[in-house]
């Protein structure tokens, strides 16, 4: 497994696996791995010939007061992860390599970002956008594969790579959940063993959503009310926000379910934002 720190080399390397004819995967992560980064690096291994992974936490797409500077870190853990799923190459920048003294060029994708996430952490998106057009540059992907827990990041770059004509393949790949039903997050870290246990209530609140959907609840009030109710009951839970979205558009839905819908959760559990997502009308992989 190769570690290459400079963007002049990654895309001298990438060059190379294009002249050759190579398919080249790439997962970009900020480290700190877990199954769920891994499941998205099986399937590029199984897509590609060379499969890129980067670790980099991107500064940009923190707000102030953010977690920036406590984001868990652990490179040797790591680059011992991506040595197990058949890593080629690690793509591992600096702050500075990625954004010199004097750079001022970010990308905004307009209207997918506006709600959800998009309210909470108004620059958030903008920092997700920049970074992946400028991680895709650096790696020259075929294709790039996202985790479906970052739901609206996703759609994001769906949007940025068609509005924006890249040549970059995007697969979302589906949550990956500890056994107990919490989605893998690398924040999750920051839980105690209180906050652990009362964390479930993202996923209990899905669960008994997707049921009162199953048995055709299609108000979206009633939906929302019980997502609420579940995450209220919690004592150490805050909500930032429960929301039921357009799967594609992610605005908010009023009135009735008509096909499919996005319910996207984000919740403090003590100072911890957690976030997770279903879409009802879509099969379910229950862990
Ligand atoms: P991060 O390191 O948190 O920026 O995540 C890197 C990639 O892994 C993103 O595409 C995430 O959506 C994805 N990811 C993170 N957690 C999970 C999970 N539990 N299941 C599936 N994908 C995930």
């Amino acid at each position: 497994m190769e570690i290459i720190e400079k963007v002049k080399d990654m895309q001298a390397y990438s060059q190379d696996l294009r002249v050759e004819g190579k398919v080249i995967t790439f997962v970009p992560t900020m480290g700190y791995l877990h199954e769920g980064h891994l499941s998205l690096m099986r399937e590029g291994r199984k897509r590609g010939d060379v499969l890129v992974v980067s670790v980099f936490v991107n500064p940009t797409q923190f707000g102030p007061g953010e977690d920036f500077q406590k984001y868990p870190r652990d490179f040797e853990r790591d680059n011992k992860l991506m040595e197990s799923v058949g890593v080629d190459v690690v793509f591992y920048p600096s702050a500075e390599e990625v954004y010199p003294e004097d750079y001022q060029t970010y990308v905004t994708v307009e209207e997918v970002t506006k709600n959800l996430c998009g309210i909470s952490r108004p620059h958030h998106f903008r920092g997700v956008a920049t970074v992946c057009a400028k991680l895709f540059n650096c790696v020259l992907p075929h294709i790039a594969i996202f985790g479906r827990k970052d739901y609206q990041q996703l759609k994001v770059i769906e949007k940025m790579v068609k509005d924006m004509n890249m040549d970059v393949g995007i697969i979302g790949m589906p949550i990956v959940r500890e056994p107990d039903g919490l989605a893998m997050s690398s924040r999750n870290e920051y839980l105690d063993k209180k906050e652990r246990k009362a964390a479930l209530c993202l996923y209990s609140a899905i669960l008994a959503v997707r049921e009162q959907f199953e048995n055709g609840e299609r108000r979206v009030g009633a939906l929302m009310d019980r997502a609420v109710g579940i995450i209220m009951d919690e004592e150490l839970a805050t909500i930032d926000y429960v929301k039921l979205a357009h799967p594609e558009a992610i605005s908010d839905l009023v009135g009735v379910v008509w096909d499919r819908a996005l319910l996207a959760l984000a919740v403090r559990i003590g100072k911890t934002r957690l976030i997770d997502n279903t879409v009802l009308g879509e099969e379910f992989e229950k862990c």
